[in-house]
């Protein structure tokens, strides 16, 4: 088979079995508290903070580096949203972090930023 062909289909059945991508298509339901051309932000379903917000990709990139290097401007667009989300949710505190590589934490291989923070607008 081509080299090619090969990675496109290897690449299709990575985003079969890709949590975030099936969140992406509807068939895994999530709180979904905003969306733009190419990234969707949704609740974490077992969040660390106050606030804790996933801002996502719509399309499938590994991780933080690979989405840089094939997409910086869908980069640039996630973190419009992912700041744009800390300012709406957070009194203006707030951590923003890319786990990247399962030794630093990264524990699903689809680039997200984590929006995070214990100081949440209501408190203000
Ligand atoms: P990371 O450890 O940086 O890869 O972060 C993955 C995050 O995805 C974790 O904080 C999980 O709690 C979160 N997560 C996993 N599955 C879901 C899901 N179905 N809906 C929302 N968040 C999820
Ligand atoms: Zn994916």
């Amino acid at each position: 088979m081509e080299l090619g062909l090969a990675k496109t289909r290897l690449k299709r059945m990575t985003e079969a079995s890709c949590i975030f991508c099936n969140i992406v298509s509807g068939d895994i339901p999530a709180d979904i508290v905003a969306e733009s051309s190419n990234t969707l932000a949704f609740k974490d379903i077992a969040p660390l903070s106050k606030v804790h917000i996933l801002v996502i990709p719509k399309k499938h990139y590994k991780d933080v580096v690979d989405l840089t290097e094939s997409s910086p401007a869908v980069l640039g667009e996630l973190m419009a949203q992912a700041t744009n989300l800390a300012q709406q949710h957070t009194n203006g505190s707030f951590k923003l972090h890319f786990n990247t590589g399962a030794e630093a934490g990264q524990t699903v291989f689809h680039a997200h930023a984590h929006v995070l923070s214990d100081e949440s607008k209501d408190d203000s």
